[in-house]
């Protein structure tokens, strides 16, 4: 945090009504792409400034945006007010001067009724991704404009009802949407995109994957007497630069690299696993861990989703697949029964967990690895939320290990590999890597940087499952369906279940091999909301 009054949110010049919203929200001072951002974001004397901010999930980039955005619409919210206001007077002391009747003031026509519904003419705009992290942003932004009398924002995403879209649109000052449903509400003549002046693009690189080019193309060019435009991206790179290059008048890049950024907060575990069952029960070990207040675990792709899920259920996990071949209606369901906490494990595929943002999301699992490096940051980011610590575990069969060292280049972080005592590998990873690569020539010369964190102990590869650690007896492998009691090291957790905390690795963990959960009670989670 760069500064730690209480006034650091004031000190940004943003307006009373926000900063009142602010404090209510009870941030108390801004995260550091907050207080690198706002100021450069908000008009100047000079004019406006173009923004490309490199920003993970998690940091406070929503609020980075929205916070300028709503004061800029507020300020003219405001002008407009006292411009009408003059003119009224004017009126009046008119009449007053030919000594005629004062003028009557319009009638407010009813905006709920259909018959008075016009076409929606937003000052800005917010171009999302998904609907999910569309609908996530136009809530923060409701949270922030409570104070904002007559500030209107909307949303619209695919999936949602032509008519409910179209009333809520009447009157937004800002609109949140997906690029496609969008086009298709400017095409129907429901929204005019003339009047917008701020146009924010986040997780720019994520529109890009999903085919949006030509979609961003075409707002870019219906909103072409626009004054700024702020783009938002997990990287720059050349695609999204490129993109910049196109929508963008000489942007100013902001690129942060603050503890938060680096996702400092979540520790990372790495579990090589010999193959998909491997990675199974592994999995099942860790959603026994009483520590995990919600958790989302990570698929690759619809199917294996549906299937984990379903599979979770059976062995009594409060499971819930969560994809982007579900209806919408199915999914704001599915979302809200974790952010009520009436699910605790959410089982996601990349697309459609982008934008959660549930404070008790205490752990992430990788059991499917993301397709692309960057996507692991996105996913790991659904944890650790709101200046909490998160986990992320992440389970990859040998065969992806160039998977893993792409990761690893990306965030410049190496995994930290760990093993849980009656689960270690059998196989071991192949030193086959080039020298000299990012991320992989980081290795120290003649040292084993891959090894796992074993509190100095020798990890299980190599070894046969269930042996050589954790008090593991050689070719001791623990009876299932019982904790291990056999010596050593094997300690029991209170609760019989796996303690990671403080950085242990697991082999202070009882044997994972408990029999599951009775089918007829699913785990409960008790939540305070
Ligand atoms: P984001 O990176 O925008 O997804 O935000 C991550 C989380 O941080 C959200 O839950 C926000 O409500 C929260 N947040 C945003 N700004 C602040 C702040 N200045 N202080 C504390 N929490 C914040």
């Amino acid at each position: 945090m760069t500064d730690t009054t209480p006034t650091a949110f004031a000190a940004l010049g943003l307006a009373d009504v926000l900063l009142h919203a602010v404090a209510d929200l009870g941030f108390t001072e801004p995260t550091p792409v907050q207080a690198q951002t706002i100021p450069l974001a908000l008009p100047r004397d000079d004019g406006w400034q173009d923004l490309m901010v490199s920003s993970q999930t998690g940091s406070g980039k929503t609020a980075s945006f929205l916070l300028p955005v709503l004061h800029t619409l507020w300020s003219h919210r405001l002008a407009r007010l006292a411009a009408e206001n003059a003119e009224w007077e004017a009126r009046v002391a008119e009449a007053a001067a030919a000594g005629t009747e004062p003028p009557k003031r319009p009638r407010r026509k009813d905006p709920t009724n259909p018959r008075n519904f016009k076409a929606a003419v937003p000052g800005a705009m917010v171009l999302c991704p998904t609907r999910e992290l569309a609908q996530q942003v136009a809530q923060d932004a409701i949270d922030l404009v409570r104070h904002c009398k007559g500030l209107r924002v909307a949303h619209i995403v695919g999936g949602m009802p032509y008519a409910v879209q179209i009333a809520r649109l009447q009157n937004a000052d800002l609109v949140v949407a997906t690029p496609g449903r969008l086009l298709d509400l400017q095409r129907s003549r429901q929204i005019d995109l003339s009047q917008v002046q701020t146009l924010v693009l986040d997780e720019a690189d994520r529109m890009l994957d999903l085919g949006f080019a030509d979609d961003l193309a075409e707002i870019h060019n219906l909103t072409e007497s626009r004054v700024q435009t702020l783009m938002y991206s997990a990287t720059f790179a050349p695609r999204v630069q490129q993109l910049a290059q196109r929508l963008m008048r000489a942007p100013h890049r902001v690129q942060l690299d603050s503890p938060q950024e680096r996702h400092d907060n979540i520790r990372q575990i790495l579990h090589w696993a010999d193959s998909r069952s491997h990675k199974r029960q592994l999995l099942d070990h860790w959603l026994r861990d009483p520590k995990i207040d919600q958790a989302i675990v990570f698929a690759s792709t619809q199917i294996e989703c549906d299937e984990l899920a379903n599979d979770l259920q059976q062995v009594g996990f409060s499971a819930v697949a969560l994809h982007g071949a579900l209806s919408q209606g199915l999914r704001n369901r599915r979302l809200q029964a974790l952010r009520q906490g009436r699910v605790q494990f959410l089982v996601a595929t990349d697309v459609a967990a982008r934008g959660i943002d549930v404070p008790t999301i205490s752990h992430v699992f990788n059991f499917g690895l993301p397709l692309k490096a960057e996507d692991y940051t996105h996913r790991i980011g659904r944890t650790g939320r709101a200046g909490r610590d998160g986990l992320a575990i992440t389970m990859a069969e040998f065969r992806d290990k160039r998977k893993i060292f792409d990761i690893e280049a990306f965030t410049r972080q190496p995994m930290p590999v760990e093993v849980i005592p009656g689960l270690e590998p059998q196989g071991r990873l192949e030193r086959s890597q080039p020298a000299g690569k990012p991320g992989r020539g980081r290795r120290p010369e003649g040292k084993d940087w891959r090894k796992p964190s074993s509190h100095g102990k020798p990890h299980g590869a190599g070894k046969p499952r269930g042996a050589g650690q954790g008090g593991h007896a050689q070719g001791d492998k623990p009876a299932f369906g019982k904790p291990h009691g056999g010596g050593g090291s094997g300690k029991f957790h209170a609760a019989g279940k796996p303690a990671h905390g403080a950085g242990n690795a697991h082999g202070a963990h009882p044997s994972p091999r408990k029999p599951a959960p009775s089918r007829g009670g699913p785990r409960q989670v008790h939540r305070a909301k």
